[in-house]
């Protein structure tokens, strides 16, 4: 892989090799236009109604749950067979079982002491310095381990060169990377290589924020995790009993889950001028919620119906959603690295 291609990232162009050899263009494009999508609003009575005598009373945040990424690759695996994405999503669920694989033995994350904890909390700040990740040394074990067991595993040439070069990185660089992820700065010609940077980060996040008492963590602004501070990948709408139907962001970091009330722009906060679209034919299972003060949208995922769906997995799945969109005018508010550059 030459360096001109490594500058490319990983696009949704229709450059015919594309990231890691694997188009993602045109073999997603639906047969239908957007205008054909189901408009629909969520929440009021009809299907996605809370259940006669709930009481709804959800937790304002829940940290990631130590089976998340082997969760996310499974679902990866359950939608790759058949998609016109497979042989990507095949190698992002890969990606997702050495997240998983790569935990035990890891040196525990460096966690603020509980006074700066408090601080946070007193000025409604996340609870995790994202900016100081790169500084623990956790960190940087945690991206070297990630570099060399992704090596073990099978991808396509391209992403195997862009990952050849960071098995052999020294801290300061794997420092340099971890900032360039945590601060949304990625350089254009570096993109492949920190596509695994940020898979390596979101291990690292996520061990940080599980650690952290759920029950302390405070709001912090619209589209703002509270745990570290990332905006959200897309966000889901909950089965959880005592909770069910409530809607809940998810962390495109650090995997942590935030209360958001539904029918509100989780990028600019408006309740007015909010719609729904969703490709036709996926059953309310993945919508857009597009805002008409902003002209961006953000994933729901309903997860109350499909426990299976999952933040990442299915956003990249349905990433026709986001092509569709694109040509109303319409762009994506979550972060998600593996669609990085669209
Ligand atoms: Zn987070
Ligand atoms: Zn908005």
């Amino acid at each position: 892989m030459s360096p001109a291609r490594l500058d490319k990232g990983p696009r949704l162009t229709s450059d015919p090799g594309g990231w890691a050899g694997l188009r993602l263009d045109e073999p997603e494009r639906p047969s239908r236009p957007v205008r054909e999508v189901m408009m629909a609003q969520l929440g009021g009575s009809g299907p996605d109604a809370v259940p006669i005598g709930e009481v709804v009373a959800p937790p304002f945040a829940r940290t990631p749950s130590p089976d998340l990424f082997r969760r996310r690759a499974a679902r990866f695996a359950a939608v790759a067979p058949h998609h016109p994405l497979g042989p990507y999503l095949s190698f992002l669920g890969r990606m997702a079982e050495v997240q998983a694989e790569i935990q035990d033995g890891l040196p525990d994350p460096a966690l603020p002491p509980p006074d700066a904890l408090g601080r946070s909390r007193e000025y409604g700040m996340p609870a995790l310095p994202r900016s100081r990740f790169s500084a623990d040394p956790a960190c940087r074990e945690t991206l070297r381990r990630f570099f060399r067991a992704a090596a073990e595993t099978e991808m396509p040439p391209d992403a195997r060169a862009a990952l050849g070069r960071l098995v052999q990185t020294d801290d300061e660089m794997l420092a340099w990377m971890a900032d360039n992820v945590t601060a949304d700065a990625i350089p254009a010609h570096d993109a492949a290589a920190h596509v695994f940077a940020a898979a390596a980060l979101q291990v690292y996040a996520a061990r940080a924020a599980s650690r952290l008492d759920a029950a302390a963590l405070v709001p912090v602004g619209d589209g703002i995790c509270p745990a570290c501070g990332s905006p959200p990948t897309s966000s889901v709408i909950v089965g959880w009993e005592g909770a069910h139907g409530a809607r809940f962001c998810s962390c495109s970091l650090c995997g942590t889950l935030w209360n958001y009330v539904r029918i509100r722009c989780t990028a600019c906060g408006s309740t007015e001028g909010i719609s729904y679209q969703e490709l036709d034919g996926s059953a309310g299972a993945v919508k857009a919620e597009c805002c008409s003060r902003c002209r961006t949208f953000a994933k729901v995922l309903q997860q109350a119906k499909h426990p299976a769906l999952d933040p990442v997995a299915d956003d990249v799945a349905t990433l026709a959603l986001d092509m569709l969109l694109g040509e109303e005018g319409l762009r994506r508010s979550g972060r998600n690295p593996f669609l990085m550059g669209y």
